[in-house]
């Protein structure tokens, strides 16, 4: 049996409208789909084949119902060896914090064909759609792409550059340590006109945007928890979302994302999207 192929393809952050047109027309061809948690349902149900084939393998319902990377590696290599064109679809970027290069290794060990097709980042599609213009003329002239889900990933060093650099910063994965990120912001002399734009569901109907000064944010919000997903964006661009955000913030707390449920215990072949 010839062997099939493994399209790896952002999604982008959540609006169905900002996957890309090659992504879409991978989508309406494929035989089986491998998704990630943040990808829209909506995209899923509108753009794949009535016979497709999907399986979750998100991370987050609960530890026990993440699906082990060694799992969806072996998901790609089955499916692919069964002669299926396989999408396997991450939310956002393929390649920004995900897990692509372990596949990319396991493909190229299984010598199974792929092609990467990019997607809509969340730094980008969450700085749209709340009017931050992420490198600004006048504000900042570079842009970084960060986590701190883990505080040993930032050092004090590194802390005390990201303090006093121009350089708008994106935090993805982050908003469970927020206090302590601006503490330490704060602590190692973040300037006063620098401000936090906090995104929750960025791109989708239940996007809700908090903005503050970084100086003014623990006395407004410290202990505040956020809907995921939520990006972070710190910098002097930050507080041009009070002048050009373009999107109603929204009161609802619904998940646009809602979880789906473990791969391998609920393969399904008619759309119907479990939850869990
Ligand atoms: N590959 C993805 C990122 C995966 S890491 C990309 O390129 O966007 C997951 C993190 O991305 C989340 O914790 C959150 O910080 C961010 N994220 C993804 N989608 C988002 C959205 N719609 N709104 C806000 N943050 C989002």
């Amino acid at each position: 049996m010839t062997k099939g192929k493994v399209i790896l393809a952002g999604a982008g952050p959540g609006d169905p409208e900002l996957l890309t047109l090659k992504t879409l027309r991978w989508l309406q061809r494929a035989d089986v789909v491998i998704v990630d948690r943040l990808v829209s349902r909506e995209a899923l149900q509108e753009y794949t084949r009535e016979d497709v084939l999907i399986v979750p393998v998100g991370k987050q319902c609960s530890d026990s119902a993440s699906t082990p990377q060694s799992t969806i590696n072996d998901l790609l290599v089955q499916y692919a060896n069964q002669g299926k064109l396989v999408v396997r679809l991450k939310g956002g970027d393929v390649s920004i914090f995900s897990n692509v290069l372990d596949e990319l290794k396991t493909l190229t060990e299984s010598q199974i064909d792929y092609e990467i097709v990019p997607g809509v980042t969340a730094a980008l599609g969450a700085a749209a759609y709340a009017g931050i213009p992420l490198t600004a003329r006048g504000y900042s002239t570079a842009v970084r792409m960060l986590t701190y889900y883990r505080q040993d990933l930032l050092n004090v060093s590194y802390l005390q550059d990201l303090a006093h650099t121009d350089d708008t910063l994106v935090f993805y994965m982050s908003s469970g340590n927020i206090d302590l990120l601006v503490e330490k912001l704060v602590q190692h002399g973040i300037a006063a006109d620098k401000w936090i734009a906090v995104i929750e569901q960025a791109t989708t109907p239940q996007q809700h945007v908090h903005h503050y000064p970084v100086h003014a944010y623990l006395d407004n919000a410290a202990g505040s928890s956020y809907a995921s997903p939520t990006l972070i964006i710190v910098g002097k661009v930050a507080a041009l979302h009070s002048s050009f955000g373009w999107m109603a913030n929204s009161d609802s707390s619904e998940h646009y994302f809602t979880p789906l449920t473990i791969a391998g215990a609920d393969l399904y072949n008619n759309k119907k999207l479990p939850i869990c």
